[in-house]
């Protein structure tokens, strides 16, 4: 067997031990004598699984009482929907569009009600983040938006926007667990899990309890409304039974590392040998403004289209999967979530440097 250095940026690498856990634990699940894909959501061994998942993620984020947590499905981009369905009371929110993500959620709520948008960095393409320090908040605006975190190109919000007082909506699918965040600053945080915790299928919603109302748009199915989901603890219907079991395991495996402030300086540690190297580097260059820089998804490019689809190509040949860039722009990415190891971006910059000297023009 032999593993990948896996750069995806999703459905993206995952933890080796939880992993190998999991394979053990593939056929008879803890002595009951079937996977957990085979049990019943409503047994007693899978109530065990989500309610040490939603204990282990309240602890490691440190989730106030007076927040929900939900499993759901339907990806990132169901939530796009989901959130104007139930929290547009007024029809009336506000949109930083700062990329792909928010771009598609902005527009999904332009099918619900106004939605404006207040701030955008498309004039450049999504290179940096916007200054939010003072935007023209809507005054009956039911939440501000934003992508804390640009997975196609590389930027993330290093202080949140100034919402006046608004309540604040944030899709984290990206960063997710990356670092410690305050709870408190945000009325809904979610994402989908497949890009830093687990895999595709399972959505997380962190959510402010009085924002969970009857009181939706007409015509939200059931299905769609948060109401619905936290009024069975997730169980509504039958969940993504397999992936939140998964993600239980990478909650456990986050803890063991010493939880999220750890994780920061983890990271932290990793996207600096990246981002020095781009820096320093005659050949690669980054394409994001140094301020905005992601921890997780890291764009760069040669500024020659063959080079780069050259390095791409020689690159996975050497065992660095998926580092082309998104097909909206190009060039290379690496994703450097929670569970690629630092070795895997010190052989990156490793190979990369070995490219430039025999690439030099
Ligand atoms: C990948 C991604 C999405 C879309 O997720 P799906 O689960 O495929 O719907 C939305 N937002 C961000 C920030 C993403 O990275």
């Amino acid at each position: 067997m032999s593993r990948v250095y896996n750069f995806s940026a999703g459905p993206a690498v995952l933890p080796e031990e939880v992993l190998r856990e999991a394979a053990e634990e593939m056929l008879d699940y803890k002595g009951t004598g079937m996977s957990v894909m085979e049990m019943s959501h409503r047994s007693k061994a899978y109530d065990t699984i989500i309610k040490e998942a939603e204990a282990d993620l309240r602890d490691l984020m440190n989730i106030p009482d007076n927040y929900k947590v939900l499993f759901l499905q339907g990806g990132a981009s169901q939530q796009f929907a989901m959130i104007p369905m139930n929290l547009m009371k007024n029809k009336v929110a506000d949109y930083i569009v700062t990329g792909q993500w928010a771009k598609k959620a902005y527009q999904e709520a332009c099918i619900y009600g106004k939605a404006n948008k207040i701030a955008s960095s498309e004039d450049q393409t999504f290179s940096y983040i916007p200054d939010c320090s003072d935007l023209p908040v809507s005054e009956d605006a039911d939440y501000v938006y934003i992508c804390e975190n640009n997975t196609i190109y590389g930027t993330k919000f290093k202080t949140l926007p100034n919402t006046k007082g608004k309540t604040l909506v944030a899709d984290v699918s990206s960063c997710f667990l990356s670092e410690p965040v305050d709870v408190t600053k945000y009325g809904v945080i979610y994402g989908g899990v497949q890009k830093n915790i687990g895999p595709a299928g399972v959505v997380i919603v962190i959510i402010r309890e009085d924002l969970i109302t009857e009181d939706v748009l007409p015509g939200t199915p059931t299905m769609l409304k948060y109401k619905t989901h936290s009024d069975n603890d997730s169980l509504y219907n039958t969940p993504p039974a397999y992936g939140i079991y998964i993600c239980g395991k990478v909650f456990k495996w986050l803890k063991a590392k010493g939880g999220l402030a750890a994780m920061k300086e983890y990271n932290e540690k990793k996207a600096k040998i990246l981002y020095d190297f781009l820096d320093e580097s005659s050949l690669f260059k980054g394409t994001v403004r140094k301020e905005d820089r992601s921890l997780m998804n890291v764009p760069f490019v040669t500024g020659d289209e063959e080079l780069d689809a050259k390095f791409v190509k020689e690159a996975k040949e050497a065992g660095f999967e998926n580092l082309k860039g998104h097909r909206s722009v190009g060039g290379m990415r690496a994703s450097i979530y929670n569970a690629m190891p630092i070795e895997g971006v010190e052989k990156l910059v490793q190979f990369m440097k070995k490219f430039e000297a025999e690439n030099r023009k």
